[in-house]
């Protein structure tokens, strides 16, 4: 292949790399920002989330507190409108009220929780409220003023009344098929917005001060996650670029296969102009030698002249078998070339050959069998072009034949057709060259051959022929033993 091919070549495959590696990189990239985006609105969508939580609960807080702070203002701290504020506000649990001094104001007669040692008195100055760790419960701490000077209220939460009233009131109407679950301080589903089955967790984020230890989760189900979206956009396009890479490939190979075919081809064609131009010098200067020589009356006896005069049509009978080998293949690659089809007998055909090779056969001592049918049908057939046929398959024999030289004709009747043989006991064909021989210029580039001047268009024209009669032509050989070429041609009103 020529250098430029090559660089042609090398250039397109160049670029399909560059695309194949700017595609992938891109891809990766855009397929990176989006999962980016996708984590930042989730975070957004769950910090949202979180804040709604922490706001019902400190919404929540803030009713009840003020309502105990009216039962905190009567004169008389009545327990059964404590009681009754208890069931009012469930999410709070395990409510009780210390006065200043430590008592325990509610429920009466409980004894100080430890936690009244941790509150500061800055805290008793300035009220207000805090939430404060027991364990991992949370405990509001709140300064609220009291008929009597100020009253520490210290409320628990009641974790089944959060869950019910708070999480599931503002978790519950997520839309979307995200699932949204709360986790508790051991990071253990303490809620979830529906069932999560195989969905996977894609971030948490943390509550406020007013939920210290629970973290809000957000859970994606598999397949329907907008990151596996972006991964599905992903290996579609992934897809799309490796098919296209390798329809690139394809056309590649196919084109650097059409290329080697036609160097191939061109390469048989010069060789075929040289091997005929040599095929046509022999014969030529054989005529042109014997010619002088009979011309300058150098030869004294008859006997002696009349093989010259037989050498000088012999060679001017090849001379026109080869020019009517290369004109008829360049009719029918022309398409030009026509047959005059019609019912004629073989036999006829058959000897005609033979008699144009019997001077070679006769002077390399072939031996010669024929064998044809007594009862050959007509076959329909141009009676020239079949010679021309035979007599190429018969000049191969003679060609590729070295000690044993042993030339077997055959014809006889099967079923629709008549069958032509040829047989020889030459060097044969390797059984892998056996289809490539029909093949126009194609010659067995081995060293038996390489003595042996062809053009190669022979067998090419003796397929051609069997073909335009509606027949075909098949050889079988084997290296060394010899090789037999049959010719099928359909019998005249055959079956
Ligand atoms: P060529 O002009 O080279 O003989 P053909 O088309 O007639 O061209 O034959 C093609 C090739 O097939 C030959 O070059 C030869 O290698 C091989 N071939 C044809 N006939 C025979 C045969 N009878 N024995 C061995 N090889 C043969």
């Amino acid at each position: 292949m020529s250098r430029a091919r090559l660089l042609a070549f090398g250039a397109v495959l160049a670029a399909t790399v560059v695309l194949a590696v700017l595609g992938y990189v891109s891809l990766r990239q855009w397929q990176a920002s989006a999962e980016l985006l996708f984590r930042e609105q989730s975070r957004d969508m769950v910090a949202m989330a979180a804040e709604k939580v922490e706001m019902a609960i400190l919404k929540a807080e803030e009713e009840s507190l003020s309502s105990l702070q009216m039962l905190a203002m009567e004169p008389v701290l009545r327990s059964e409108a404590l009681d009754e504020w208890r069931r009012k506000y469930p999410v709070f649990e395990g409510l009780t009220l210390i006065d200043r001094q430590g008592h325990v104001l509610y429920p009466s007669g409980a004894a100080p929780p430890g936690l009244v040692r941790e509150i500061p008195d800055s805290f008793w100055d300035r009220g207000g409220r805090r939430h404060l760790l027991v364990g991992d419960q949370v405990v509001l701490a709140a300064v609220i003023p009291g008929a009597g000077g100020p009253v520490l209220a210290l409320l628990g939460r009641d974790v089944e009344a959060v869950k019910r009233d708070v999480l599931a009131r503002t978790l519950g109407g997520l839309e979307g098929p995200s699932v949204l679950a709360v986790l508790d301080a051991r990071g253990d589903l303490l809620y979830v917005s529906r069932p999560i089955e195989q969905a996977t967790r894609v971030l948490t984020v943390a509550f406020g001060e007013a939920l210290p230890t629970w973290r809000v989760a957000l859970y994606q189900p598999p397949g329907i996650a907008a990151s596996g979206g972006v991964k599905r956009q992903a290996m579609l396009f992934m897809t799309a670029f490796a098919l296209l890479l390798v329809v690139i490939a394809l056309g590649l190979i196919a084109t650097y296969r059409l290329l080697r075919r036609e160097t191939e081809m061109a390469r048989l064609k010069s060789d075929f102009v040289a091997n005929v131009s040599h095929d046509l010098k022999t014969p030529l200067s054989l005529i042109r030698m014997f010619g002088e020589t009979l011309e300058l009356g150098r030869v004294p006896d008859e006997a002696t002249r009349r093989e010259y005069y037989a050498v000088i049509t012999r060679e001017s009978e090849r001379l026109t078998r080869l020019i009517d080998n290369v004109l008829d293949f360049s009719r029918i690659e022309g398409g030009r070339q026509r047959y005059d089809i019609a019912a004629h007998p073989v036999e006829p055909v058959i000897h005609e050959v033979l008699d144009a090779f019997r001077y070679p056969l006769a002077q390399r001592a072939f031996k010669l069998d024929v064998a044809v049918a007594s009862d050959l049908p007509d076959t329909l057939m141009d009676p020239e072009a079949i010679k021309q046929a035979l007599a190429n398959l018969v000049d191969n024999a003679l060609k590729y034949s070295t000690d044993r030289r042993r030339l077997t004709l055959e014809a006889r009747r099967e079923g629709s057709w008549v069958v032509i043989e040829v047989a020889d006991e030459g060097i044969g064909i390797p059984a892998a060259e056996l289809e490539r021989i029909f093949e126009k210029f194609y010659r067995i580039g081995r060293s038996e051959t390489q003595g042996t001047r062809g053009s190669g268009v022979g067998l090419a024209l003796v397929k051609h022929i069997a073909e335009a009669h509606g027949g075909r032509v098949s050889a079988q050989s084997r290296p060394g033993e010899g090789s037999r070429f049959s010719l099928y041609l359909p019998v005249a009103g055959g079956e």
